[in-house]
Order: structure tokens, then C-alpha cells, then sequence
């Protein structure tokens, strides 16, 4: 072997060590604010689990945009002070809010114009909220990923949100956590502790799977690992399990990013065609638009399935 070999091989390891680390990039959304699955609806309990929600994210310095159903902010069809104080608390936090209709409906299953209407009423408390705190209500989010079924609606609907100054939010990581959280609220409420541990408990690694599955079709289709757009929820699940969840996240090579940064990703701008009417993900959609089947989500957990019960069927 000559010097200069044994030198190179001696120097080959450095050199890999010297490549830039594979970074992975995540922006974090939850949807059906003020909250969703909690144990109990009481004033006092819906403070707490803002708090510790938003406490995990700020401590984990993850930012995040939060949708909100202003139909959630009534109790007994009147406006409820207490309910309007959590969505204050989130801004306060430095967090941003964004429009998710005010009841929650679905544009595959109502006439366009009620859905625009709806949507607009759900800018009623969340507008002014925001402008007192100098942000700009801007980020849509569809309820139940539902993006209209035919190629008329979604461009008319296209055109709406542009009139109005919304910028629709994607989702790249869709995943039943909404069973988990229905499941674990259910077991809090009975007061079963134990079953609320498992379920806590298989919730990140259920997780994992989710994203191994999104990492796979991103690379795929694209070649490259994209910057993902998570969805969750406002629920006692998230309250408590959030910081294992970006720890489990971080371990896989993610840094959390803003939406705006998540967006800047080329992939946003591939052609998401007539795909997502029945609530798939926008990588689900591009997936399908490029021929490829999409994988089913991993099986949830039957014990998890069974705690959720029949709260699991309603979806949100
Ligand atoms: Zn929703």
C-alpha cells in the first residue's frame, strides 16, 4: 500500500462524518380548537390542558398553528368568556390561530355557499383576537381533509379563500391519533389510570409507524425526504404525551419548523389533482395523482380501538 492510499483510507471516515447529517423538517398543526377528546368539559380542566399543551410545545420550542371551530366557543348557544380566554392563551403563547370553519363541515357534503358561509362565521371572535395581538388571521385548514368532490368546487373554493387573504394549510401526516385521544379521554373519565397509561403508552410508537410510512412515500415520490405538515389535536392525549412525541421525532433527525418554512418545500407545488375528496393526506393525494398506491395506516392497538368505542366512529 502506498503512503498516499494508507493515508486516504485512513482519512475516508472523517470524511463521512464530515457529510451533513440527513435533516428531516416538520412543521406542527392541531386542529378543533379550542379542544377535542377531553375527560371532562369543566372550565377549570380545559385551562389546565392549554396550558400543559402549550407548555410542551414552548418547552420543546416547536411552533405551531392552531385551527379553530368557533362553534366550540358556545355553551348553551351563548359565547362562552372562559371558552374565547383558551384561544387568547394560545396566541398570548406566541402561537398562531387559523380558520377550520365554525361547525366543522365538510365541503365533500355541503353546497358550496353554505360552506363559505360557515367558514366566514367562523372568523367572528378569531379575527379580532388575533388583530388586538397584531397577527393576521391567514391559514385555513379543511375539516376532515375534505377538499370538494369535483373540479368545479375546488377551483371556485380556490378563488374564495384568495378573495379572502387564506392560504390553505396541507397535511402530510394524517393519522388516527384522534382513536388514541377518544380512547384515553374515555379511560380518564372512568377513572381507569391503568388503561390511560397503555394508551398513552402505545401512542408514540403508533407514531413512529405513521411517519415511517410518510417518510417512505415522500422518498418514493420525490427522491428526498420533504418537509412534513403534521396533524394533530387540541386534546388531553397531546397535553400529556406531546414532549414524548418530539423526542421521538428528534431521534428521527426532525427540526420543527414553521408552516410558512414547511410550504417553502417545491413538493407544495405538485399537482394534487382530483385526489383527497375523501379526506387523504396532500402525500396521499400526490401519491395517487402519480400512480401509486398510498399504504393503509398501520392497525390501531384493539385495546385502543375498544376504549375509544363509539366516540372513534364520529371522527373530526
Ligand atoms: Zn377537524
Amino acid at each position: 500500500m502506498t503512503r498516499w492510499l494508507f493515508l486516504l483510507l485512513c482519512l475516508l471516515p472523517f470524511a463521512a462524518s464530515a457529510a451533513p447529517p440527513l435533516e428531516r423538517t416538520v412543521a406542527v398543526t392541531f386542529d378543533d380548537l379550542p379542544f377535542a377528546s377531553v375527560p371532562t368539559e369543566d372550565d377549570g380542566y380545559l385551562e389546565d390542558m392549554t396550558a400543559r399543551l402549550l407548555h410542551s410545545l414552548q418547552a420543546e420550542h416547536v411552533p405551531a398553528v392552531g385551527f379553530v371551530n368557533e362553534a366550540k366557543l358556545t355553551r348553551d348557544g351563548i359565547l362562552d368568556a372562559g371558552r374565547v380566554g383558551l384561544l387568547r392563551v394560545w396566541l398570548q403563547a406566541g402561537f398562531e390561530l387559523g380558520n377550520h370553519t365554525f361547525s366543522h363541515l365538510s365541503l365533500n357534503r355541503v353546497p358550496l355557499a353554505e360552506f363559505e358561509a360557515d367558514l366566514l362565521q367562523g372568523e367572528t371572535v378569531t379575527l379580532p383576537l388575533m388583530q388586538r395581538e397584531g397577527k393576521t388571521l391567514r391559514w385555513f385548514r379543511h375539516p376532515f381533509l375534505h377538499q370538494g368532490t369535483t373540479p368545479e368546487v375546488r377551483a371556485a373554493f380556490r378563488d374564495f379563500l384568495t378573495a379572502h387573504g387564506y392560504v390553505v394549510a396541507p397535511v402530510t401526516v394524517n393519522s388516527p391519533e384522534w382513536v388514541f385521544a377518544a380512547a384515553y379521554a374515555r379511560a380518564q373519565a372512568q377513572g381507569d389510570e391503568d388503561a390511560a397509561r397503555r394508551i398513552g403508552a402505545a401512542y408514540v410508537p403508533y407514531m413512529q409507524t405513521v411517519f415511517a410510512q410518510a417518510e417512505q412515500l415522500a422518498l418514493d415520490l420525490f427522491g428526498r425526504p420533504i418537509a412534513h405538515v403534521l396533524v394533530l389535536h387540541a386534546n388531553s392525549l397531546n397535553a400529556d404525551h406531546f414532549d414524548a412525541l418530539a423526542d421521538m421525532l428528534r431521534q428521527r433527525g426532525y427540526r420543527f419548523v414553521t408552516l410558512d418554512d414547511a410550504l417553502r418545500d417545491p413538493a407544495y407545488a405538485a399537482p394534487l389533482g382530483a385526489s383527497g375528496a375523501e379526506g387523504e393526506s396532500w402525500l396521499e393525494g400526490w401519491a395517487r395523482q402519480a400512480g401509486l398506491r398510498p399504504p393503509l395506516p398501520p392497525p390501531v392497538p384493539g385495546f385502543v380501538t375498544q376504549w375509544a368505542g363509539t366516540a372513534a366512529l364520529r371522527g373530526y
